[in-house]
């Protein structure tokens, strides 16, 4: 980066912890799916806040909800009760069929929540000996960055360094049945996965897993928690990616879009002889269910009850794969994923999956490499079909050289 974006990007390395290795752009403004770098420069944004912008940069009716509820009341902690949480819980158990719901901030903190509560209905009600709850979890798994869901990552980079770990946790190859019913005994409490691993690069698990699993789940008196906050809510082409294969779980985790990109919005909803394990004092959060976020959130699931945007992500992400699926022979060696959402394994002998990205960079388009050569497509949802087809011209042209 050159000019004032090289002055704040050297200043921000200078002051800020390197846990992140960011593209060099400094985005100043954005619009549904297009953002502005503070030099005029426009970008087509095709990771869409790795799915936390399903809806677009700024969409109009969640920022006006945003805009109302901060001209009423923005916090309330939960001593008290405030007038939005009813219909945001009640509107999001109804969006998910369940019946209860627990609200958080970020992913890593509903998923911690899931535990918990996998954890405690495994004694309460399942009848575990305490202290000897297992949960099953699938290797590539990325749920978070706790020091609890780390001990549970096979990511090196995730993990090294930041034990002791928490126990309690058996991992076994995604994908792999035989190895699930090897796992799961008297004593597991859950099985957790995301339906579609995102972060390890768009993984599809094969067709018959996900429903194996609930059966296999549902006869051994086992949770079958979905992480859904990255697969989730429209981005498969449906509101869960469970749905594809007809699986419905016990617990759904969610984030990331629940807030829209406006503000941080996650939850655990199951049923309530799940969630009916927690008395007062036992779990919580001061921002959990704040108002703004219970107004962002039910301007969302307002968006998603129509079911239009999923239909949209279904049409869109059909004619994605198809463009993806006629790249040339020896520039991708693989394109996996569902709906608005692929992941495209470059060939290496074009560069690294970071190197792909700044040469999309370059050409107007930001995307997110994500462990090695692989690079991740997820635009906003609501993103026009010219900008789609605009972007993945960008993508030729880069493959090309
Ligand atoms: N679970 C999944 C499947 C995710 O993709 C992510 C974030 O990428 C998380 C959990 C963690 O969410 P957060 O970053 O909001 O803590």
């Amino acid at each position: 980066a050159t000019g004032s974006s090289g002055a704040l990007i050297a200043t921000a390395e200078a002051h800020s912890a390197h846990n992140y290795h960011p593209l060099p752009v400094v985005i100043a403004s954005a619009q549904d799916a297009w953002m502005t770098d503070i030099e005029g420069n426009r970008y087509l944004d095709m990771l869409a806040g790795y799915s936390a912008l399903n809806f677009g940069h700024r969409n109009p009716r969640l920022i006006e909800a945003a805009k109302a509820q901060l001209d009423r009341v923005t916090l309330t902690s939960r001593a008290f009760h405030h007038d939005r949480f009813a219909e945001f819980c009640a509107r999001l158990a109804e969006l998910c069929g369940m019946d209860t719901v627990l609200p958080m901030n970020t992913g890593a903190e509903a998923v911690e929540t899931a535990v918990k509560t996998a954890r405690k209905w495994g004694y309460q009600v399942k009848g575990v000996p305490e202290g000897q709850a297992k949960i099953v979890v699938a290797s590539g798994n990325f749920h978070g960055r706790t020091t609890t869901i780390v001990s549970f990552s096979t990511d090196e980079e995730a993990r090294a360094d930041f034990g002791p770990y928490t126990p309690g946790f058996e991992i076994v190859p995604y994908g792999d049945l035989p190895a699930m019913e090897a796992a799961v005994d008297q004593n597991t409490v859950a099985v957790l996965l995301e339906p579609i691993q995102g972060e390890a690069g768009v993984l599809v698990p094969p067709p018959g897993y996900l429903p194996a699993v609930r059966e296999l789940t549902r006869n051994t008196g086992t949770l079958f928690i979905a992480d859904e906050i990255q697969s989730g809510l429209g981005r498969t082409g449906a509101t869960f990616a469970c749905e594809h294969e007809g699986v419905v779980p016990d617990m759904y985790v969610l984030g990331k879009a629940l807030g829209g990109g406006v503000v941080p919005v996650s939850a655990v909803v199951s049923r309530h002889d799940v969630l009916g394990v927690y008395r007062p004092g036992e779990h919580g959060s001061t921002f959990g269910g704040n108002p703004l976020a219970c107004a962002v959130a039910l301007e969302v699931i307002d968006m998603l009850a129509t079911g239009e945007l999923q239909q949209r992500a279904k049409e869109l992400g059909e004619h994605l794969h198809h463009e993806l699926g006629l790249l040339p022979a020896g520039t991708v060696s693989e394109v996996r994923g569902r709906g608005l959402w692929a992941g495209v394994d470059i060939d290496p002998s074009l560069g690294t999956g970071r190197e792909i990205s700044e040469r999309l960079m370059a050409h107007g388009v930001l995307v997110k490499d994500t462990h090695g050569s692989t690079i991740r497509i997820a635009p906003p949802l609501t993103i026009a079909k010219e900008d789609l087809d605009w972007g993945l011209a960008q993508l030729r042209t880069v493959l090309a050289g």
